[in-house]
């Protein structure tokens, strides 16, 4: 059976597959975004980069990487952080599991590497929240070493200079494709080299429409030969989003509002958030059933009223309708049961790291 590879054209032509990287280095030189943590390329700054830079695109990341590496310029310094700053310095860039990590890893650096980022690909790789790509990115680009990258850039990048017809990420055509990548890294530049894969894909390899008279791997591309762009890569199995409405409640006391930390394996693990609740599907009116709620998880005795307010929301899979209420009138005493919550005015809570819905009423709270 023929190997994928030599669907790469000249792929076992030495000449031909150097050529093709010198066109793609020297594109990358004259080509590439001047980007922050390309400047000064150190392990943890290129650490930090590409978790930010995971399901997020390069332009949301700038502003949080500055403000990030001001507030944390060391491992050391955002190891001995508290968690909740770690999450506020977060906040708004979403998949918050990526931050709880990164706190965990620096911690894991103080104290079994005394603060310095490893540069064995062994130990990075057990690092809480870095995988395979990761782990090859960093110590490619801050180092060099000859590690191969994959993600979706160069997943589509591949699978056009593959010609691959089927779902490229189907665990079979991912080992294909780790395999391709590990063929076509060069000895030296490794770091460069994986870089100017990933901008390629990033700037003219791109979804729909790429800039095939501009790229420098054109000559090297049997689905630009066969004018197969549009095809190639072949389509994901489609996400079945999950619609919810979900009711979040201003519990008020004294001009402060109830918050409260959500619990590990929640949603917004870590941040915090107003008491919230799932609402039954067809619910015309739940204010019974969240009243009674409120009394049974907090021991509050309260009315409620809805807000005029609907806010729609996606995270990951779900597709979130959420409806806001307040109380009315309050009695009981807070019973936490263990869980962290409190009463802050909403200047309080404008300091604290909030799920992203909490964030928008919170505002609205601090400007009403
Ligand atoms: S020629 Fe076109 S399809 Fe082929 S790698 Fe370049 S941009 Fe992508």
């Amino acid at each position: 059976m023929p190997k994928l590879i030599d669907r790469f054209p000249h792929a076992n032509c030495i000449e031909q597959r150097s050529a093709a990287r010198r066109k793609l280095l020297n594109w990358f030189a004259a080509k590439q975004r001047d980007l922050p943590w390309r400047r000064n390329k150190s392990r943890y700054r290129i650490w930090v980069s590409e978790i930010m830079l995971q399901q997020t695109q390069v332009a949301t990341v700038i502003d949080y990487y500055h403000r990030f590496m001001k507030r944390f310029p060391s491992i050391k310094s955002l190891a001995y952080a508290d968690l909740d700053d770690v999450l506020k310095q977060w906040e708004g860039l979403g998949y918050y599991r990526r931050a709880r990590q990164m706190h965990a890893a620096a911690n894991a650096i103080m104290e079994s590497y005394g603060g310095r980022f490893p540069n064995n690909y062994e130990e990075v790789i057990r690092l809480p929240g870095i995988g395979r790509y990761t782990a090859g990115a960093i110590l490619s680009i801050a180092d060099d070493q000859r590690f191969p990258i994959l993600e979706g850039n160069t997943i589509r990048l591949y699978s056009r200079l593959l010609l691959m017809d089927s779902d490229p990420r189907s665990n079979e055509n991912q080992k294909s494709l780790w395999e391709f990548a590990e063929t076509i890294l060069p000895r030296k530049h490794t770091g460069d080299f994986n870089q100017a894969l990933m901008e390629l894909g990033a700037l003219v390899c791109t979804p729909t429409s790429p800039d095939c008279e501009h790229c420098p791997l054109q000559t090297h591309c049997p689905t630009f030969a066969q004018n197969k762009q549009s095809l190639i890569p072949a389509p994901s199995k489609k996400t079945n989003y999950l619609k919810t409405t979900e009711a979040v409640i201003l519990v008020t006391r004294n001009n402060r509002f109830l918050v409260r930390k959500c619990l590990p394996g929640e949603r917004w693990a870590g941040l915090w958030d107003f008491p919230r609740y799932s609402v039954e599907g067809n619910a015309t009116d739940p204010h019974h059933r969240l009243q009674q709620q409120l009394f049974e998880d907090y021991g509050l005795v309260t009315t409620i009223r809805t807000l005029n307010h609907r806010i729609r929301h996606a995270v990951t899979r779900f597709r979130i309708t959420l409806d806001c209420y307040e109380t009315t009138s309050l009695q009981g005493r807070l019973k936490t049961r263990g869980q962290e919550m409190r009463w802050l005015s909403p200047q309080q809570i404008h300091s604290m790291p909030m799920s992203i819905t909490g964030r928008k009423i919170a505002d609205r709270l601090l400007h009403s």
